[in-house]
């Protein structure tokens, strides 16, 4: 019997815990905002050291979902699910309670599938609910539109810091040689950038470093490698007080979210001379394929593929605006995200 709590947070719409000692599910879902639409997020396994611990993961999550949809021009709001346990236990149970619990925000939120959760699982989960997006047979895999998206980032990023949008040449440390990390290094080697590769996994990074005749250094050594881009496409927080002094690249773009350990790191980049591409402007490229399937009429990946053009020029608009008003570009992303949320909100 699935036992749902409310935990109040302020600034969120809706926080709740869920927990059936039965099977030993324990998860949180946060909805931080439906002004612009259902809130649409996915859905994270991970082994968290405490509760304390995945809610504040959970809430960066959803709180960052708004922002990205809003950036992207979609009807959507932000919220999260996480799932509080090691992956190598999953069961069935626990995403048919997962099912359940969404199901009980009737609508408001929608899931998809995250980190340590698969198509396959999303199944399950849609046994007891029908919010549930990135089903097997319909938009299909995310991370090739991610990386897509990213690669038109890093277009924007180039023109801005640069002067042009051609990578030729341009020498890229990617960090994390995975599903999105991967793809983005082949799109920037086929342009005639140079990939430095990098991952926990050294199989992984060797792979993405034949695949586009580029090289590979140790996780630790990535940050100060010489090179004009850092990418993290690994996990959150990996431009920090440790790695930012050894960075020799002039922009980061790449995939990860939550990409700044604090918010002050953005405007530390931007004294370095830095320009950071904000995280989740650049890494919406899957989320604006999933919302497809949403639209009436049903997924259309031609239609998919030229909305995501717009993390282009929203980057070019936000860069923009950190030069003339002096602020760093991740202060700029949030304010370009909030006017269509204030705009919506004074609306209704
Ligand atoms: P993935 O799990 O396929 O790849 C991540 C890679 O990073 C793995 O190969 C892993 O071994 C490596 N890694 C982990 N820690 C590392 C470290 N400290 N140093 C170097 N490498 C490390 O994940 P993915 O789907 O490619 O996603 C990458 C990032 O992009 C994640 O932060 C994810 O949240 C974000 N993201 C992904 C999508 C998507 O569509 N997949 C969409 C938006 C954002």
């Amino acid at each position: 019997m699935l036992e749902i709590t409310d935990i109040p947070v302020e600034g969120y719409e809706k926080v709740r815990r869920a927990v059936d000692p039965n099977c030993g599910f324990h998860a949180i879902i946060a909805v931080h905002s439906t002004v612009l639409g259902p809130a649409l997020g996915g859905m994270r396994l991970w082994k968290y050291d405490s509760e304390d611990a995945a809610l504040f993961d959970v809430k960066r999550l959803a709180r960052g979902m708004t922002y990205k949809a809003s950036c992207a021009g979609l009807d959507l709001g932000g919220g999260k699910s996480v799932l509080l346990g090691d992956p190598k236990d999953k069961s069935e149970a626990w995403f048919e309670c997962m099912g359940e619990f969404v199901e009980s925000f009737g609508g408001s939120y929608i899931t998809a599938e995250d980190v340590n959760t698969k198509p396959e699982d999303m199944a399950i989960v849609h046994t007891k609910t029908d919010h549930v997006v990135g089903l097997a047979g319909r938009s299909g895999n995310p991370s090739p539109k991610t990386a897509w998206g990213c690669y038109l980032g890093l277009k924007a990023a180039a023109e801005e810091k640069f002067g042009t949008a051609d990578l030729n040449g341009l020498t890229v440390a990617i960090e994390g040689a995975g599903s999105v990390g991967t793809v983005y290094g082949e799109l920037i080697a086929k342009e005639g950038g140079k990939i430095i590769a990098a991952d926990i996994y050294e199989d992984s990074a060797k792979r993405l470093a034949d695949l586009t005749g580029g090289t590979v250094v140790g996780p630790d050594e990535i940050h100060g490698v010489d090179c004009d881009v850092y990418a993290p496409c690994a996990l959150g927080g990996s431009i920090n007080d440790q790695t930012i002094p050894q960075l020799k690249a002039r922009v980061v773009c790449g995939a990860a979210n939550n990409q700044l350990l604090e918010q002050r790191h953005g405007m530390e980049l931007r004294e370095r001379g830095i320009l950071y591409a904000p995280d989740y402007v650049v890494n919406a490229g899957g989320l604006i394929n999933v919302y497809n399937e949403l639209v009436p009429g049903g997924y259309d990946e031609d239609r998919a593929m030229a909305q995501m053009d717009k993390i282009r020029e929203n980057l070019l608009q936000i860069f923009a605006l950190a030069r003339e008003e002096g602020i760093c570009t991740s202060v700029a992303a949030d304010r370009f995200g909030d006017q269509r949320v204030a705009a919506a909100m004074a609306s209704k």
